[in-house]
């Protein structure tokens, strides 16, 4: 689902890309289609005006009509599940019933209302999600740093500590026909450039190498963990199937190394390979 496109300097898709260059990257959610019923993952931002550099919503990318071009309205939803909290994932929450659990890991919450990271969460997300918060029923809150690091919410649905972007961030692991699908919100913003068969370091067009070993991947210029849980987090999705990352396409993988991306609205679907 495409809620709106992102503006954001080029840079921030890679390490080593040079800044200056301003591109649109969409904001993008996934409904989950099983027995369970439609679950939504990340839910896209609230307004253009929340968002750093600005962005754009487009005709029927409006958060109830994505859902109405699946045949439901956000009540029929069974939950949502939020990899992170930032602006531009969280915006729509409020647009959702009290009823519909919003499913989170408590660290990301506890973190967002720090401060720490400035307007990256936006104020009126967070007061809606305190609201929650005091709601009975409203919140589901996952705890994956201690002892346990997955979660298995359904069959087939399991929720796994990200270790990338941010301390909070979680991945949505789901089981497909074609093998596991991983949700990985923000560890990606150029899955092919992270992940693209070796050697890749200094292949990359118009991208400095920053790592000396080949095998390292690259690591996008956004995220508030330390570099080394960054690399391990993107090293962390070369097992699965395929990556879907919120900014880019989603991206399939073959023994870790990215070799094409899907360009249709399904997983699995027809794969592009790349070049
Ligand atoms: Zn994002």
């Amino acid at each position: 689902m495409n809620f709106g496109s992102v503006f954001i300097d080029e840079s921030m898709r890679l390490r080593g890309i040079q800044p200056g260059n301003r591109i649109a990257v969409p904001a993008q959610g996934f409904l989950l289609v099983g027995p369970h019923g439609p679950i939504l993952v990340d839910a896209g931002y609230r307004d253009p005006s929340v968002l750093g550099a600005g962005g754009e919503i487009g005709p029927g990318q409006g958060f109830e009509e994505q859902l109405a071009a699946h045949g439901i309205t956000p009540a029929d939803l069974t939950c949502v599940i939020m990899t992170h909290l930032h602006r531009d994932h969280a915006g729509h929450l409020h647009r959702v019933p009290m009823t519909v659990p919003v499913v989170l890991n408590r660290s990301e919450l506890g973190g967002a209302c720090t401060g720490i990271q400035g307007r990256a969460y936006a104020k009126d997300d967070l007061h809606h999600l305190i609201d929650r918060l005091y709601t009975p029923g409203a919140l589901r809150f996952l705890d994956l740093e201690y002892g346990a690091t997955d979660e298995d919410l359904w069959p087939g649905i399991t929720c796994r500590l990200s270790g990338g972007h941010t301390p909070g961030s979680i991945a949505v692991v789901v089981d497909t026909a074609e093998g596991q699908a991983y949700l990985c919100g923000d560890l990606f913003y150029d899955a092919e450039g992270a992940l693209r068969s070796q050697p890749r370091d200094g292949f990359v067009a118009g991208v400095q190498p920053t790592y000396l070993v080949p095998d390292d991947p690259a690591l996008s210029n956004n995220f508030t963990t330390s570099v080394r849980q960054e690399m391990a987090a993107v090293k962390a999705a070369r097992r699965y199937r395929f990556v879907l990352p919120a900014h880019d396409d989603p991206g399939v993988l073959e023994h870790g190394r990215y070799v094409g991306r899907i360009l249709g609205d399904i997983i699995p679907g027809q794969i592009t390979p790349t070049p």
